[in-house]
């Protein structure tokens, strides 16, 4: 059904504390955790507790928790301190754009300059 943890999901398990995880954050909807292997200082995934395997998909189906995932992003911006100098939400949808995780999540970066186009 769609929403519910999938068994081959590594966020999934995440979520579950199956797979350990840095989390920094949690909400009724939400977690946010360190990445693994960060590409700035900063760099934390906020994902939903639903499983959904892209932002677009979960837009659909879910606004509300769409809307905590952005909130949740700023939130922990200002608990990294890196919203005084610019940060920057991800979703990288589909694997030509570089998403390897397909469950929902948006990358919080920062702490560093980050130029504009991205590769
Ligand atoms: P994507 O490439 O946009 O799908 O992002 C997936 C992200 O998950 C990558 O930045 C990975 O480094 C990160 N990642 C993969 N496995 C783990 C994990 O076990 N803990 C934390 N982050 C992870």
């Amino acid at each position: 059904m769609a929403g519910e943890p999938q068994a081959d999901c590594l966020f999934c398990k995440i979520v579950s504390g199956e797979v350990p995880a840095t989390v920094v954050r949690e909400t009724d909807t939400t977690v946010a955790f360190r990445d693994i292997n960060p590409q700035a200082p900063t760099h934390i995934l906020v994902i939903p507790k639903v499983h959904y395997p892209d932002a677009a998909s979960l837009a659909m189906a879910e606004p509300q928790i769409t809307a905590d995932i952005l909130r949740e992003a700023g939130v922990v911006a200002a608990e990294e301190k890196i919203d005084g100098t610019g940060f920057r939400v991800v979703f990288n949808t589909g694997s030509g754009a570089g998403q390897t995780v397909f469950h929902a999540h948006a990358h919080v970066l920062g702490g560093r300059g980050l130029n504009w186009p991205p590769g």
